[in-house]
């Protein structure tokens, strides 16, 4: 048996490892915003502008929010603080049911089931419905939390060329058992789109189950934000989608979208789903109160401000990724040259972060830049100035 020193010792060697290849992960505490402003309740960003979070629509920084979330709990006086167990014990009440409903409903899907995240809601189904003598084929950029979910499945898995639609049939063709093929809609570190239409297609002609993590669409595509899914009218044609709440919504927390028949099963098989406390009510509270707020948003400042760093990018030749979501970036060859200018950017006031190899390819290091609904075009416009100084540099 190793010694507890001993151990630590082996730690300390592999984060230091870390450390002299530049890739030492370090957590940042941030401060609470405090200032209330008059522009639709969003709590100003005290230290940095943010060109960083996921929060696209502000909902997480928002006063109307509190203030919806504070109704809907105003309808439970006596809610409790905890769920005091998982859903299938003593976590589950007919409000969470209700919202599960709702915002299935809100999507076109038959049925929902809660997920305490996005990573919960990938890894149980993904873990669960792919079986021995089946066949996952997913997209090579999918986030950890789909890869996860493959690699706890028994299912034989491909990988396919990032939207390659050539190389996904050639892997169609030699998938044995039930067939699940596992897309984005909108990839987290490139901003592009899955080609949904064709890839749902290809599902069809070879009788494959397609599941699509809207993580990133969410709030941004479709009508009323319900996604791309429902954007492109594919809700028939999809197997399963997972909605994250995190991002757009602002809030936490996930949902698996598909039929009855799913959700019935994900409550019997999805270890990540049977294994874990409830989240609380006044988070599903919060959760509600988002859709609530979503249905009544636009996103045409959000498009708007997505188009005018695209112009502005383009107009100063900056190496930009092929993206009209939410997810800019701006390209490096090295993790050196990524982080420099991220270092440069956050010292001239913008939060804008740095990802770098192996996270993305290396020769392909970027800034990531999140475009969001309550940016102003005169940040953008500085920001963009920003990054071509560095450039020129
Ligand atoms: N799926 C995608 C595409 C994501 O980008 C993320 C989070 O970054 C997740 C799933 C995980 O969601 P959560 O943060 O709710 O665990």
């Amino acid at each position: 048996m190793t010694a507890p020193t001993a151990i630590d010792d082996l730690l300390n060697e592999r984060l230091e490892k870390r450390r002299q290849d530049g890739l030492l992960r370090t957590l940042r505490a941030l401060k609470i915003p405090e200032v209330i402003t008059s522009n639709g309740g969003v709590l100003a960003p005290k230290v940095l502008v943010d060109f960083c979070s996921n929060d696209y629509l502000g909902f997480a920084q928002s006063a109307e929010l509190k203030n919806l979330t504070a109704i809907e709990l105003s309808k439970f006086p006596n809610y409790p603080n905890g769920s005091g167990g998982s859903r299938l014990l003593s976590g589950n009440t007919k409000y969470t049911e209700e919202t599960e409903e709702f915002i299935a409903n809100y999507h076109s899907a038959p049925a929902g089931l809660f997920f305490n995240s996005g990573y919960d809601a990938n890894t149980g189904l993904l873990s669960s419905v792919p079986q021995r003598g089946d066949t996952i084929i997913s997209d090579e950029l999918n986030h950890a939390s789909l890869i996860d979910g493959c690699r706890l499945s028994l299912a034989q898995r491909f990988k396919f060329k990032h939207n390659d639609l050539a190389d996904l049939e050639k892997k169609l063709k030699i998938a044995k058992g039930s067939v699940f093929v596992v897309v984005e809609s909108v990839y987290s570190m490139d901003g592009d789109l899955a080609s949904l239409l064709e890839i749902s297609s290809l599902c069809e002609k070879y009788t494959a189950n397609l599941v699509v993590d809207e993580a990133h669409a969410t709030g941004v595509f479709g009508r009323n934000g319900a996604g791309l899914v429902t954007e492109l009218h594919l809700e028939n044609k999809v197997f399963a989608r997972i909605v994250t709440f995190g991002k757009a919504m602002g809030t936490h927390g996930a949902i698996v979208l598909g039929s009855n028949t799913l959700r019935q099963y994900l409550i019997n098989f999805a270890r990540s789903f049977i294994y874990t406390t409830a989240a609380p009510m006044h988070h599903v509270a919060a959760i509600k109160a988002a859709y609530l707020l979503l249905s009544q948003t636009s996103s045409k400042k959000l498009n708007q401000n997505i188009a005018v760093f695209q112009k502005l990018a383009r107009a100063c030749n900056l190496p930009i990724l092929e993206s009209n979501s939410t997810i800019q970036g701006v390209l490096f060859s090295t993790n050196n040259a990524a982080k420099s200018v991220a270092t440069y950017l956050q010292k001239q006031g913008f939060d804008a972060r740095a990802i770098l190899s192996p996270t993305v390819p290396a020769g392909k290091e970027r800034i990531r830049i999140c475009i969001h609904q309550f940016n102003t075009e005169e940040e953008i416009t500085a920001l963009i100035s920003n990054l071509k100084t560095t450039l020129n540099d």
